[in-house]
């Protein structure tokens, strides 16, 4: 299987487990009010977890974030929303602040880490979960490769993946 092919397959088994997530989630019908505070870490006190297989898929898709990070909370939330539906991690997916949903909420979390770790290593990849914040300040442990979506107009190895915050 060719470099490329094999990176379709890790998103199609990435994407694949995504849908079952949301299909447990779904029906478990959790109360959101959608006030963003989940993606305000710092002012909710939780931190967002991912595996490096997610972190990929969620960084080379998105656009440029500063860094440093600000640990406070998500880049990728905009005006209260989440503007990286389509690739956001597990942890995004299954977390609730509805207490009713607490208990299922960590019984798919851990079946959908099981799951993490089956397809990193069939993929021979190895297993590293960290923070948003480590792969935001460290965009090589995510392995990103893809050029920035921004504009793709612009050669890839032109731009940075992320922008140095200067002072
Ligand atoms: S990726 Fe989206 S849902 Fe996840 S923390 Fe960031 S803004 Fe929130």
């Amino acid at each position: 299987m060719s470099p490329t092919d094999q990176e379709r397959q890790l998103t199609t088994e990435l994407q694949a487990l995504y849908a079952w997530a949301d299909a447990e989630v779904g029906a478990c019908s959790p109360r959101c009010d959608a006030s963003g505070k989940c993606c305000r870490f710092k002012e909710y006190g939780h931190r967002l977890y991912l595996c490096q297989i997610e972190a990929r898929h969620l960084l080379q898709a998105a656009p440029l974030w500063t860094m440093p990070a600000d640990e406070g909370g998500c880049p990728f939330q905009i005006d209260g929303l989440c503007s990286q539906r389509e690739t956001r991690p597990l942890g995004c997916r299954v977390y609730f602040c509805d207490p009713s949903f607490s208990g299922a909420m960590e019984a798919i979390m851990e079946e959908g880490i099981r799951r993490l770790k089956e397809i990193t290593d069939r993929h021979a990849l190895g297993w590293d979960y960290a923070s948003l914040h480590t792969f935001l300040n460290d965009p090589a442990r995510a392995a990103i490769t893809a050029p920035p979506s921004f504009n793709e107009n612009l050669p890839c190895d032109t731009l940075p993946r992320s922008l140095p915050l200067v002072s």
